[in-house]
């Protein structure tokens, strides 16, 4: 007979009451993500692994926050003492009139992923487009007038583009099922002033235009949901055989591990990356933010790991699309 589910109420194993009793004391300080729903996020091991790390005395903490309470739970985090939060789905667009300070990068993009409590006002910012950018560097690639091609024009891909679009990127090509959502991504960062970034703009299903854009390309950023668990056996609609081993492919999928497309991608002798690495990075700057360190990235990658593969493993029914591969 095939193992029950655990308890809901069950703390994880990383988290028994002695452990629990160890880490929250009267001084320790609290950070968090608010989410709705909030369960399948990794956040909280990624960022309390780093913290045990450190030593720090600090705890994050999911906070399930439904929409229409999102401006109390925001408004509530100074009374709280609370240092700050991530923002994840449904609430990184709304949130964004609901704060006192926004940056210029969370404007540009439209929504925040975090927020920090300063002397009791909410500034608020949008890590992703960090996230996603430095491990490139890591990994030594340089984007400077560079080519990419970006698969999809949504949330991700705004923090996407405009990110490269900062970098000094030549040539943006965005493909996405819906034109009509690529040009209105097109036109903000014309509007934002980055003259130097031409954007060109395709539908998905125009396969002449995508297999000469892969063809020309130095990046492939695939920012869609197509490949996501639990839908693990769907690939992006491009022309693979245009794949070539002079392309660094990036998929901002995280869940699985590694996509269709980027086994695909590697098995045609391209550079391949997952989401992983942006979602460790998107949450470093966050964290570095609230607590003036930067926490150790190796340690959080580890445990985003560890949960992915234990989730795999334990393969305890369907986590529903939206939720498999948020924050
Ligand atoms: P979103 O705002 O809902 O945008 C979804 C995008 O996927 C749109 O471009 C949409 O095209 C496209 N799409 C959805 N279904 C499609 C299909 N069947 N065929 C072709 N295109 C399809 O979502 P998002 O927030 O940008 O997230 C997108 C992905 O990025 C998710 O997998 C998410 O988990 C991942 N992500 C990863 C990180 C990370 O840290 N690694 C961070 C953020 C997001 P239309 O506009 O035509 O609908």
């Amino acid at each position: 007979m095939p193992a029950r589910d655990p308890s809901p109420n069950r703390l994880p194993d990383s988290l028994t009451p002695a452990a629990a009793a160890a880490v929250v004391r009267g001084e320790t300080r609290i950070l968090g993500v608010f989410g709705h729903p909030v369960e399948h996020s990794l956040s909280p091991q990624m960022h309390n692994a780093a913290l045990t790390r450190l030593g720090l005395s600090f705890v994050y903490v999911p906070f399930r926050v439904r929409p229409e309470a999102l401006d109390v739970a925001l408004g509530s985090l100074p009374a709280l003492g609370i240092v700050g939060v991530n923002l994840t789905i449904p609430h990184k667009e709304r949130a964004l009139g609901m704060v006192d300070e926004v940056t210029d990068e969370a404007r540009e993009v439209g929504a925040i992923n975090t927020v920090n409590c300063v002397d009791g006002r909410l500034v608020a910012d949008n890590t992703d487009g960090r996230g996603f950018y430095a491990p490139l560097v890591e990994a030594g690639f340089d984007a400077r007038g560079r080519t990419a091609l970006v698969l999809g024009a949504g949330g991700a891909a705004r923090s996407v583009v405009f990110r490269l679009a900062r970098e000094g990127v030549a040539t943006i090509l965005l493909a996405n099922r819906s034109l009509e959502r690529a040009e209105r991504l097109a036109a903000a960062v014309a509007e934002a002033g980055y003259r130097a970034c031409r954007i060109r703009t395709l539908a998905l299903d125009d396969w002449e235009a995508l297999e000469q854009s892969m063809r020309g390309t130095d990046l492939l950023v695939h920012t869609t949901r197509v490949g996501m668990y639990p839908d693990v056996d769907e690939i992006p609609p491009v022309p693979l055989d245009a794949l070539h081993p002079g392309i660094f492919v990036y998929d901002l999928v995280y869940n699985p591990m590694e996509t269709r497309l980027l086994a695909e991608a590697r098995a045609r002798g391209c550079t391949v990356m997952s989401g992983i690495k942006m979602l460790v990075y998107q949450g470093a700057a966050a964290f570095e933010w609230w607590t003036g360190i930067w926490p150790p990235t190796d340690v959080m990658e580890a445990a985003v790991v560890d949960n992915l593969n234990r989730r795999q493993q334990a393969a305890k029914g369907p986590l529903t699309g939206q939720t498999a591969n948020s924050l």
